[in-house]
C-alpha cells in the first residue's frame, strides 16, 4: 500500500482555541516527527486547510450566524505553525466545511498520487478528522488516524469520535507504530529483534497475533536497541480475554474465601522467591535503580500479604434476621503504569481476586516482560490461570477494554489525561472507577526546619529514578527568609546523587524509560526557561558519558510564578522548582494552588504549624518532616483534586472499590 501523510486543518486560528486538549505545544511536536518522517522517506504530504474569504461570506452559515471570522485568507490564523508549513511539492487543498473531501479535489490528487493509505492527523478530533475519515472511508482508503497527532477543545467529543471510528473505519495508533506500519521505523541497533511479545493470555493460554500492528520497547540505557516488540491487542482479543475471566470467575466467587486467601498467600510466596530476578528485570528493562526495583519488589509483596487477610470482613452478623456481606463484582479491568511494574499491578490484581473476582489485565506497554513473569507466577502459586486475562496494548486497547459490557469495574493507575478518558467512558456505562492519578507534590521548608535533613530528603524525593514516581516532590516551597542558604545546601545534596547504570546499587538517578519522554521533559524546561523566565539552578542537560541512553541531569528551577506550566503541571522526570513564600500562610497558597492532590510534606520543628499544615494541606498523604518518603501497604492510597477518583486503593479501603455490600435480611437457609 502507498501511504500519504494528510494533515488536517493545522492552522494557528484552530490551534489557539481555548481547552485545547492535548495543548498546542505537544501536538505540533508529534506532527513534526511525523512530518519529518514521511518528508524523510519522500512520501506524500497533503495540507488540508480551512480557508475563508476576509468577509465571511463563504463560512459556514453557523460560522456567520455566531460572527467567527477564523482561517482568514491572508491572515496569520489561517496559516499553519512556521515548523509545520508547506515545502516546494506539497499540495495544499482548502475547504469551507469540516470534510478534507469536499471539493473531490483531494480524491483526485490521492488517485494522481497512486496513495491507497492515509494516515490522517491534525484538528479537531471530533470535527474535521471524523469527517474526513468518514469520508475516506466511504471512498475505499485504509485509515490510520495518528492518535498522538491529533486534538479536540472538546475532549469527550473526541474520545467518543474515536471510539465509533475505531469501531468502523480506522486504526488509532502512536507515531511509533504508524512508522512500523508504513515502513519508516527507525534503524535499530538490532533491528533483526525478532522478540515478538504474544498479543494476550485468556483462559490459561498466551494468544499470538503476528498480524496486529507493534509497539517497540527501547532499551533505556541505549536507546537504538529495541528490547521487545510488542502488539497492540484489538477488540476480538479483548472480548477472548473477557470471555475467559468470566468462566474462570464463576467457580472462584463460590469458593470459600479463606481458599482463595491462602491462595494468595502462596502467590506472595512465588513472588518473595522471585524477588532478585524479577528486581532485575525491571532494572534491566525499565532503567529503574536497582535499589528501587528492590524496594518495588518488597512493596509488591506486602500488597499481596495484606490483600489475602482482607476476607476476615467479608460477613458480619447484626444479630437476628440480618447478615451483611460484601460480594464479587464480576471482571475488574486492571490498567497500570509502567513506572511501578510489580508492585501496582499485584496490588490490583490480589486485592481484585481476593474478593472473588477475576481480572483483564492491560500492563503499560515497557517490559511486556515483567508482565509475562506476573501471569506466570499466578499459575506457578496453584491459582487458575484463567483468572487473570492480560491484553498487551495502548490507550486504544485499554479504552476499548474499560468500555467493554463484559467490565464490571475498572481500577486505573496513570496520568491525569488516561484518568479523564476513563472516567468518560466509565460513566457512559455506569461502572465503577477507580483512578489513581498523576502528582504534583509540594513540600514546604520552613525556616525554623532541620534544613540539611530536609535538603538531603527533598533531593532524593525528588530526583531519585529520574522523578518517574507518581509521589515524586515537585514543588519545593521554602520561607523567603532562609531561601538563599537552603537552596545552597539542596544544591550539594543535589550533586552527591549518582547519575549512572541502573544496575550499580549506588545509582539514583538512572535513565527515563524512554527517548521520546526525555524529549517531553527537556521541552517543558525549555518553556519554562526561554517563555516563563525561569532560571536554571542545575541540570538542565544530558550527561556526556551517558549520550547512549535516556539521562538528564537532576534540574532545579527556580524564579517561576505560581501559573508557569512547569510549576502547574507533572513533569514526571527530574525536574523540580523552587519557590519562595513570605510566610506560612503563602506556603500553603502555593501549596495548595495547583490541580493536584496527591502528597504534601511539611519541614518544621513547630507543633503548632504542623497542626495548622495537617488542617489545611489539600492532599491524600500528608508527611511531616519525612526523611525517607515509604508506602506502606494497609494505609490508603489516594489522591485529592485531580490526582484521583473513586475509593483510594489499598488494605481495607480496596474492599470499598472491590466488592459491592448487600443486606440479606430474615433466617439464613
Ligand atoms: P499513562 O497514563 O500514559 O499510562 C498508564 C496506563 O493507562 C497505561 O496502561 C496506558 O496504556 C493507559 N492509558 C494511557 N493513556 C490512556 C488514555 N488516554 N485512555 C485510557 N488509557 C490510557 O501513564 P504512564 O506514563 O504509564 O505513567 C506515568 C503516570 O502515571 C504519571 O502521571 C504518574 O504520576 C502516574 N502514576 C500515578 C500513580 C498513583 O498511584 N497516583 C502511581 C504511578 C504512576
Amino acid at each position: 500500500m502507498k501511504p500519504a501523510l494528510l494533515l488536517v486543518d493545522v492552522q494557528n486560528d484552530y490551534l489557539a482555541r481555548p481547552g485545547l486538549h492535548p495543548g498546542a505545544d505537544l501536538l505540533i511536536a508529534g506532527i513534526a516527527a511525523l512530518l519529518g518522517a514521511f518528508r524523510g522517506a519522500s512520501l506524500p504530504v497533503i495540507h488540508v486547510r480551512t480557508m475563508i474569504a476576509e468577509d465571511g461570506r463563504d463560512s459556514m452559515p453557523h460560522w456567520q450566524r455566531q460572527g467567527t471570522r477564523q482561517c482568514v485568507r491572508g491572515t496569520p490564523g489561517s496559516l499553519p505553525p512556521q515548523s509545520l508549513a508547506a515545502v516546494d511539492g506539497e499540495a495544499i487543498v482548502e475547504k469551507r466545511y469540516f470534510s478534507g473531501f469536499e471539493s473531490g479535489r483531494l480524491d483526485t490528487l490521492l488517485h494522481s498520487l497512486g496513495a491507497d493509505m492515509l494516515v490522517v492527523a491534525g484538528l479537531y478530533t471530533h470535527g474535521c478528522i471524523r469527517a474526513t475519515v468518514t469520508d475516506a472511508y466511504q471512498r475505499g482508503y485504509a485509515i490510520i488516524v495518528a492518535a498522538d497527532c491529533i486534538a479536540s477543545p472538546d475532549p469527550h467529543h473526541a474520545l467518543i469520535s474515536r471510539q465509533w471510528l475505531e469501531q468502523r473505519a480506522a486504526r488509532f495508533l502512536a507515531n511509533d507504530a504508524i512508522l512500523a506500519a508504513v515502513g519508516l521505523a527507525q534503524p535499530a541497533a538490532n533491528a533483526g529483534c525478532d522478540e515478538l511479545i504474544p498479543a494476550g493470555h485468556a483462559a490459561g493460554k498466551w494468544m499470538n497475533a503476528p498480524e496486529l500492528p507493534l509497539w517497540n520497547h527501547f532499551d533505556p540505557c541505549s536507546s537504538d536497541r529495541i528490547l521487545a516488540r510488542i502488539p497492540l491487542a484489538d477488540s476480538s482479543l479483548i472480548d477472548k480475554a473477557i470471555a475467559g475471566a468470566q468462566v474462570a470467575g464463576r467457580a472462584w466467587s463460590a469458593a470459600p474465601a479463606a481458599e482463595r486467601a491462602s491462595l494468595l498467600e502462596a502467590w506472595a510466596q512465588v513472588v518473595e522467591h522471585n524477588r532478585e530476578a524479577w528486581a532485575g528485570m525491571v532494572a534491566r528493562q525499565l532503567g529503574k535503580p536497582i535499589t528501587d526495583a528492590r524496594e518495588e519488589m518488597d512493596r509488591a509483596i506486602a500488597h499481596v500479604r495484606v490483600a489475602a487477610q482482607l476476607v476476615d470482613s467479608l460477613e458480619e452478623s447484626h444479630g437476628e434476621g440480618l447478615l451483611t456481606r460484601h460480594c464479587a463484582r464480576g471482571v475488574v479491568a486492571v490498567i497500570t503504569p509502567w513506572n511501578n511494574p510489580v508492585a501496582l499491578p499485584l496490588a490490583k490484581i490480589a486485592s481484585a481476586l481476593v474478593f472473588g473476582n477475576s481480572v483483564v489485565w492491560k500492563p503499560a506497554l515497557p517490559a511486556p516482560e515483567v508482565a509475562r513473569a506476573i501471569v506466570a507466577s499466578v499459575a506457578a502459586a496453584g491459582i487458575p490461570p484463567a483468572l487473570l486475562s492480560t491484553v498487551f496494548g495502548d490507550a486504544g486497547t485499554a479504552q476499548a477494554l474499560m468500555a467493554h459490557p463484559g467490565i464490571a469495574a475498572v481500577t486505573l493507575t496513570g496520568s491525569q489525561r488516561a484518568g479523564s478518558d476513563a472516567a468518560l467512558l466509565c460513566a457512559r456505562r455506569g461502572t465503577p472507577l477507580q483512578a489513581e492519578l498523576g502528582g504534583n507534590n509540594a513540600a514546604i521548608v520552613m525556616a525554623d526546619a532541620d534544613l540539611d535533613a530536609a535538603a538531603r530528603a527533598l533531593a532524593m524525593s525528588a530526583f531519585g529514578f529520574a522523578g518517574q514516581r507518581c509521589t515524586a516532590t515537585r514543588r519545593v516551597i521554602v520561607e523567603e527568609s532562609v531561601r538563599g542558604r537552603f537552596t545552597e545546601i539542596l544544591l550539594s545534596e543535589i550533586a552527591k546523587l549518582r547519575v549512572g547504570d541502573p544496575l550499580e546499587p549506588a545509582t539514583r538517578v538512572g535513565p527515563l524509560v524512554s527517548a521520546a519522554r526525555r524529549k517531553e521533559v527537556m521541552a517543558a524546561v525549555a518553556r519554562a526557561l526561554v517563555i516563563d523566565g525561569g532560571r536554571l539552578l542545575s541540570g538542565g542537560a544530558v550527561p556526556r558519558e551517558f549520550e547512549q541512553g535516556s539521562w538528564y541531569l537532576p534540574t532545579l528551577v527556580d524564579g517561576l510564578e505560581p501559573e508557569a506550566a512547569l510549576v502547574q503541571q507533572e513533569t514526571f522526570g527530574p525536574v523540580a522548582v523552587i519557590q519562595a513564600a513570605k510566610d506560612f500562610a503563602d506556603a500553603i497558597r502555593l501549596c495548595n494552588g495547583v490541580g493536584q492532590g496527591l502528597v504534601a510534606s511539611f519541614f518544621s520543628s513547630d507543633a503548632g504549624r504542623q497542626r495548622q499544615f495537617l488542617a489545611s494541606a489539600e492532599a491524600g498523604i500528608l508527611r511531616l518532616n519525612p526523611s525517607v518518603f515509604p508506602v506502606a501497604a494497609d494505609a490508603p492510597f489516594g489522591g485529592w483534586k485531580s490526582s484521583g477518583m473513586g475509593p483510594p486503593e489499598h488494605g481495607r479501603w480496596d474492599r470499598e472499590f472491590f466488592a459491592q455490600p448487600q443486606a440479606i435480611y430474615g433466617e439464613l437457609p
